[in-house]
Parts: C-alpha cells; sequence; structure tokens
C-alpha cells in the first residue's frame, strides 16, 4: 500500500518527483486514467472506498447490458473480449474491469474513502479513512456521475405503507411477482426496470413520467444508436434535433394514445440540459401491449396513496423510484470553487480548474456518445497533461 510516508523515503531529492497522483474512485473512470497514466510511466495510486473496483456495476440490477457497444465501451489498453458479445452483461463489465486492473498492474487501495482534497504548497493534500493524510502532485477526481441516489422528498411519504426503494437497490423481479408496483422515472433506469417487472410476472407495472423522454432504438439495421450519437456530436444542436424527430417518426412507433407523446424539445437539445434518450430494450413493445402504462408524475403520498400530478390517487405495493443521482462532491471540493451551480465539475479530461491546477475530474459528463468512450478519451487527455 502507498502511504503518506513514501513521500519522505527520498530526503534530498526533488519530492515532488515521488509523489504520486492519486486517483479517487476505482470505477471504469479512475482505472483508466491511471493506466494511461501509468503507460506514460506517471506513479498512479487509486483509491477506492469499497473493498474492490467496479464497485458500482457490482451493485447495478441483473438484466443490465451495456447499451453501448463492446468496441466503443473499452478502456485504454485493453479490448473487450469477443466472446463478451455486442451488448456486454453486467457480469462481463465487471469481469472486465477486473482483469483491466490486473492486466496493467494498477496500483489500487482499497476501503479507502477521500473525504477532502486541500492544495498544499503546490501539490494536493487528501484527507482519507481512518485519518490518513495523503500528499499527491496531482488528483484525478473519478467518483462517479452516480454517487448518491436521489430520493424525492416527496410529501407524505411517511404515510405510504407499502415499500418504497430507489432503484439503486432493485436486483431482480422475483419479488415483485403478483404485485401492483409503480416505477417512478422514465430514464433508461426507470424503463429497463419496468420491463424486467413485467417479464419478471409483476401484475401491474406503471410507469410515472414527468418528462416524457426521447426513445431511440438500440441498434437499427445492425446499426447502433451509439455511432449515430458520435457522428453528430459536433453539429449544431438545432439540425441534428430536426433529424433526431425525423428518425424518431420512422423508427419508433407513435405512443400517444398509450400515455407516452413524441416530446416536444429535440433530442439533442434535451442531451444538452443531460437527458440521454431512453434506448429502448422492450419498452416500446410492452408500453403497446398495454403491459406497462404510462400515468402522470408522482406528486406526493396522501392517506397511504399516491397521487400523481393529474389527481389520480393509486395504491402500488411497491413504488421504485428511477429518480437518478447526485454527484454529491460538495464535500470533497466543493470550497475549491471548481463546482457549477448544479455541483459538477466546471472542466473534465485534461484541463485543470484556473484556480486549481493540478486537480483533474472525468465521468461527470454524459455525453451521447458514451460515458465509457468519453472516460477513455478523458484518461489519455489527463495522462498526456501530466506526463
Ligand atoms: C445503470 C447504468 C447503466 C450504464 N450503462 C452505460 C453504458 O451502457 N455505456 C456507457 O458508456 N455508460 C454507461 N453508464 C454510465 C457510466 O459508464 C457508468 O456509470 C460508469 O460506471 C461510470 O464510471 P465512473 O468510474 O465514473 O464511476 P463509478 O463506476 O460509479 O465508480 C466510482 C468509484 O468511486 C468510488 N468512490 C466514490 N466516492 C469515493 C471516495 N470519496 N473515495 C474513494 N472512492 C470513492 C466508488 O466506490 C466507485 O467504485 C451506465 C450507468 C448506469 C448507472
Amino acid at each position: 500500500m502507498a502511504d503518506e510516508k513514501d513521500n519522505d523515503r527520498f530526503p534530498g531529492t526533488d519530492r515532488t518527483n515521488h509523489r504520486p497522483v492519486y486517483v479517487v474512485g476505482g470505477g471504469p473512470g479512475g482505472l483508466a486514467a491511471a493506466a494511461a497514466l501509468r503507460g506514460r510511466g506517471v506513479r498512479a495510486v487509486v483509491l477506492e472506498k469499497s473493498e474492490s473496483v467496479g464497485a458500482s456495476w457490482r451493485r447495478h440490477y441483473d438484466r443490465l447490458h451495456l447499451h453501448t457497444t463492446r468496441r466503443l465501451s473499452a478502456l485504454p489498453g485493453l479490448p473487450m473480449p469477443r466472446s463478451f458479445g455486442r451488448w456486454v452483461s453486467r457480469d462481463d463489465v465487471v469481469r472486465y474491469l477486473e482483469k483491466y486492473a490486473e492486466f496493467h498492474e494498477l496500483e489500487i487501495v482499497t476501503g479507502v474513502e477521500v473525504s477532502r482534497i486541500e492544495p498544499a504548497g503546490g501539490e494536493w493534500l487528501l484527507h482519507a479513512t481512518g485519518g490518513r493524510e495523503l500528499t499527491g502532485r496531482a488528483v484525478v477526481v473519478a467518483t462517479g456521475h452516480n454517487h448518491t441516489p436521489r430520493l424525492p422528498d416527496w410529501p407524505g411519504r411517511e404515510t405510504y405503507g407499502g415499500e418504497l426503494l430507489h432503484a439503486r437497490d432493485y436486483r431482480d423481479p422475483a419479488p415483485y411477482a403478483g404485485k401492483d408496483v409503480l416505477v417512478v422515472g422514465v430514464g433508461n433506469t426507470g424503463a429497463e426496470i419496468a420491463v424486467d417487472l413485467v417479464e419478471g410476472g409483476a401484475a401491474r407495472v406503471r410507469l410515472a413520467v414527468r418528462t416524457v423522454p426521447h426513445i431511440v432504438r438500440r441498434s437499427t439495421a445492425g446499426w447502433p444508436a451509439q455511432r449515430t450519437g458520435i457522428l453528430v456530436r459536433r453539429l449544431p444542436v438545432r439540425l441534428v434535433d430536426k433529424a433526431g424527430a425525423l428518425m424518431s417518426r420512422v423508427a419508433v412507433p407513435d405512443l400517444a394514445a398509450q400515455g407516452l407523446p413524441r416530446p416536444d424539445t429535440g433530442l439533442y437539445s434535451r442531451v444538452r440540459q443531460g437527458a440521454i434518450p431512453v434506448q429502448d430494450v422492450g419498452l416500446i413493445d410492452a408500453v403497446r401491449a398495454g403491459r406497462v402504462e404510462p400515468v402522470a408524475a408522482l406528486e406526493s403520498f396522501d392517506d397511504g396513496k399516491a397521487v400523481l400530478a393529474d389527481g389520480t390517487r393509486i395504491s402500488p405495493d411497491t413504488v421504485i423510484a428511477a429518480t437518478g443521482y447526485r454527484r454529491a462532491l460538495e464535500g470533497l471540493v466543493g470550497h475549491l470553487g471548481v463546482l457549477d451551480e448544479q455541483g459538477r465539475p466546471v472542466v473534465h479530461g485534461g484541463r485543470t480548474p484556473k484556480q486549481a491546477p493540478g486537480l483533474y475530474f472525468t465521468g461527470f459528463t454524459n455525453p451521447i456518445s458514451g460515458m465509457l468512450r468519453e472516460m477513455a478519451i478523458d484518461a489519455r487527455r489527463i495522462a498526456k497533461a501530466l506526463a
């Protein structure tokens, strides 16, 4: 394990050269950055709060497969094996991350949570579990876009007698067989859990929708939606919005009668606001067949019932909140003035904030071209900047 004493092993030499770069977080973003740094001869030490790499992926629901292709989801320096197939399963993502750390011989310290990062005379001081104080020549923050579940504080929540859980705690549909379930939120997670519940034998599945999503086919005639995302990424937003609307009319049936009208804001405009389109892995068919019923947004609970935005009161056995996550970076770096009003870092990849040179971020952008691909690009840029 690397510890603070490492910095003092070489008295009389340029100590800075011996300071490692600390990478906070052992998910794909952190591992990619560490591997890219190592590839350029820079010592990187990954600090991971859980007991293993890829902690987020180990927790995801069983059914999950990447909706980005195997090839376009690989991290620098190690392709994913062909045997994983085109749409890689959750378990194979975990296997890949384990292999990745081993293959690149990454230095990883598990069970260490970093709580605060501070500048220290041109270097960076990290406060971590057990009173540790670690000094690095630079820091890469890779603690994850999906860090802390966001559970809205619905009024009257305490009156609800059924089961209320966040999507993070959903694993498989077995516990919900024969039950009436309300899934709240129609991002990729909510859409996929709703379909999983239907296929797993839930008696009734309703999907509470606040903002109607853009739905795209994961691939059309063998062409993955992600590739289109990569191609159009630098084009003007209005142009992509128009093309998106046209493509959607061709590829996706009108579900207005079932409660999912086409959105009136363009696809790319929504991506720019942080909402990536829903990739269809069964939602369209399930909604058409009436097996997933879109309903109005959940507003509150009253007298044990769920109250929807249109005034409907329903009594599901279970409410699953697929309501997203918070970055939760405030405690770590909020005092450094490096976050925007939504709590996201103001820079990513090879750039560092003007007032915080040496502080890098990866994994906090959610581009149409795929996050894993973006983190691979960020990793190379960070390594280049630091080498
Ligand atoms: C359900 C789901 C499906 C997704 N599917 C795709 C997909 O198909 N394609 C795609 O490109 N992207 C996908 N993503 C988005 C993204 O690629 C993943 O979320 C990916 O895991 C992000 O990697 P990361 O390293 O930034 O964060 P994470 O994987 O969340 O890793 C962060 C790590 O940091 C650790 N950590 C957090 N705080 C601290 C701390 N203070 N100190 C020490 N360690 C800490 C955590 O334990 C964790 O191991 C998906 C996301 C979700 C939620």
